[in-house]
């Protein structure tokens, strides 16, 4: 079935925009943008995640924390990421997450967002913005939020605002999109491929390419670390990216959202929502 389907859909592409995103278009006539980060700033994402993605040629994001062994010890390395074309954006100084909510027990006190005040978030998340900057020079910079959470002071006082005014686009964990008109810049779907084995993320990439959406792939540990996606999968899943370069624009978080941003205004829609 679904080897008549991809050259069906691949077809339609060529002779009008996707029905669920109407006149909304992805450079060089792909159906469907595809972006791959990696949070934690954690070791396997150096040591085989960003290898693979050479390999490959395709451009990732990683979501880094600025309080982290890697950063201490290997901030070299994070250089020569940048320099390859990989973006570095920004998942927080201390990775701080609310200690409050189910199954938040090895929250420590001391990183416990619930206790947070949004100044405090807003201090740390421009300081990590400095530290980001001397790294790589850049300024435009993209943000995933630690664990998926956008309040302090136990939920009460979000942070939204904060984020929407310091980053073109914030990652967040909610739910696929329908269109690209559903697009919040400021909390963004996010798909974990850990959890997903390669069947299930190609059918999430067709999806996406028949909405003509946006896939935005989740990782921690890549081989090692923790909430680990299997490299064989993960290098399976760039494999299939390459052999369909042309139905699917790989890019950075970054320079998709930018991309995102001169569609919605060229066409009028509306960004707050
Ligand atoms: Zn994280």
């Amino acid at each position: 079935m679904k080897t008549y389907l991809i050259p069906l859909l691949a077809f339609a592409s060529l002779t009008a925009p996707s029905v669920a995103s109407p006149n909304f278009t992805w450079p060089n006539g792909a159906g469907a943008a595809v972006c791959l980060t990696y949070d934690d700033s954690l070791p396997s994402q150096l040591d085989i995640a960003y290898p693979q993605l050479q390999a490959a040629g395709l451009k990732g994001t990683f979501f880094l924390q600025a309080k982290a062994d890697t950063m201490e010890n290997r901030l070299d390395e994070w250089r020569e990421v940048a320099r390859s074309g990989h973006e570095l954006a920004s998942h927080s100084l201390v990775h701080p997450c609310r200690q409050g909510l189910p199954g938040r027990g090895w929250v420590s006190d001391e990183l416990n967002l619930d206790h947070y005040t949004v100044e405090r978030v807003r201090s740390e998340l421009q300081l990590t913005n400095t530290l980001l900057n001397a790294i790589d020079g850049q300024t435009a910079r993209t943000f995933a939020y630690p664990c998926g959470d956008t309040a302090v002071a136990n939920g009460s006082k979000s942070f939204l605002p904060v984020t929407a005014e310091l980053y073109l686009a914030s990652r967040g964990v909610s739910s696929q999109l329908d269109s690209m008109q559903e697009l919040n810049f400021n909390n963004t779907p996010a798909f974990d491929l850990s959890t997903h084995n390669l069947d299930e993320s190609i059918a999430y990439l067709e999806d996406c390419y028949t909405k003509g959406t946006v896939a935005i792939f989740l990782n921690h540990g890549v081989g090692g670390d923790y909430l680990v996606t299997d490299p064989q999968l993960h290098q399976d899943l760039l494999e299939y990216l390459v052999s369909n370069r042309d139905r699917f624009w790989v890019d950075t978080f970054k320079n998709v959202m930018t991309h995102t941003h001169d569609e919605f205004t060229r066409l009028g829609w509306d960004k707050e929502h």
